[in-house]
């Protein structure tokens, strides 16, 4: 929906123009996945897809909000009640940010805020970063809090992790508020130093296709946290902050340590051999070999199927369809148990493994996937 349009919507809500207009992308994540909440590197890009806040300032302590997407009225909330993880619904991300901005003591005195959003919500794709974002972005401009997009990022995981009370690591966030046209971010998520990497798949005549496999994620919570929690095991038998420290070259070694503690050797194996396709995806990549990619793509999916274990029948076969219908790579993305997968392919193989992964759903009884092209688009921004 455009800027415009949003702008409309705010005035027939709120019966006065807004102070501005605000986009924010969802994001897919080219290679890196679980790796952010282990100091270790990801490689996002973002999606043409946004959330677009309409938003003005108050000066009474209210904070009112409506989506265009939800079906509910405008929700008014007093910024002296927010408390943590007491909202269930879709405020609580917009609330929490303006929640994590007063708690780092930003005077942020109210606002009203009317959004709607065409990023697929729980397909793995950050609907919650971007919303996050967004309004965060917002309020920086409007209060002139002088915050940094990192800065920003930060305060948006921590509306998400406390607030929310979802344990999300900083990529979605990051990629949202830092992402940059025609290019992959490159992110060091232990101290959020960033490299942006050229990725134009146009110009070598090459396509990357996002896959949601419809199948919501929204039971992943404690998986996710069963992960996130083995992988800290994991670091503390090994003696590390995190594992990002264990370098590739001593995987080795540090397996043979953890003995036959089967859980924590496949969990650290997953994190460490990630952690280094991301960065061979990057030399690959800067070297302008983006086609050797694809066998890294697909190595990491084995990695989150086999080691992770986070994978789901859909996500598998969008990957093996894919690849035995001449996909250059394809891995599933984002956190896992459904989702989206991405897949790297020839211009002139699009359409025919499209097809192919769309008969192979149907054959298996699977709901159909929605199948788009991505572009690596903008990160957040003022529209108006
Ligand atoms: P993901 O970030 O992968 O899409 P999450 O579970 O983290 O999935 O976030 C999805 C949640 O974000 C939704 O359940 C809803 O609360 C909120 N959300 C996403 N898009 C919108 C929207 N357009 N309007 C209101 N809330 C939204
Ligand atoms: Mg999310």
């Amino acid at each position: 929906m455009g800027a415009e349009q949003v702008r409309d919507g705010f005035v027939a809500l709120y019966g006065t123009e807004p102070e501005g207009v605000w986009s924010a992308p969802g994001r897919v994540n080219l290679i890196g996945e679980h790796t952010d909440y282990n100091d270790g590197f990801v490689m996002p890009f973002a999606l043409p897809h946004t959330a677009v806040a309409a938003v003005s300032r108050r000066d009474d302590g209210v904070l009112r909000l409506h989506s265009a997407d939800i079906e509910d009225g405008v929700a008014e909330l007093r910024l002296d009640d927010l408390v943590p993880e007491t909202d269930r619904g879709w405020t609580a991300y917009p609330a929490g940010v303006v929640w994590a901005l007063r708690e780092a003591g930003h005077a942020v005195t109210g606002a009203d805020i009317h959004l709607t959003s065409t990023v697929p919500s729980g397909a793995g794709l950050s609907s919650s970063a971007a919303l996050e974002v967004v309004v965060a972005l917002a309020l920086n401009d409007l209060y002139e809090l002088g915050l940094q997009r990192w800065q920003l990022a930060r305060l948006c995981q921590r509306a998400e992790n406390v607030y929310v009370g979802a344990p999300t690591g900083i990529m979605d966030q990051t990629a949202s508020a830092c992402c940059e046209e025609g290019h992959a971010l490159f992110l060091d998520t232990r101290d959020l130093s960033q490299k942006q990497i050229p990725f134009d798949l146009a110009s070598e005549g090459m396509r990357l296709l996002v896959v949601d496999t419809q199948v919501k994620h929204s039971h992943s919570e404690g998986e996710y946290g069963k992960r996130r929690a083995g992988c800290e095991r994991g670091a503390a038998l090994l003696g590390v902050d995190a594992l990002r420290d264990i370098a590739y070259g001593d995987l080795d070694a540090a397996l043979a340590r953890l003995g036959d503690d089967e859980e924590a050797v496949r969990l650290v194996r997953h994190v460490v051999t990630e952690d280094e396709r991301v960065e061979k995806a990057v030399a690959l990549l800067e070297s302008g070999d983006t086609r050797a990619i694809g066998p890294v793509l697909v190595a990491g999916h084995a990695s989150l199927r086999d080691d992770f274990r986070i994978s789901c029948p859909e996500l598998d076969l969008v990957v093996d369809t894919a690849m035995s219908a001449g996909a250059l790579g394809s891995r599933m993305t984002g956190g896992g148990f459904g989702g989206s997968a991405i897949v790297l392919a020839d211009v002139a193989d699009v359409d025919s493994i499209t097809k192919a992964v769309e008969e192979a759903f149907a054959a298996a009884g699977f709901t159909a996937p929605r199948v788009f092209e991505a572009v690596p688009a903008p990160g957040a921004r003022r529209l108006v």
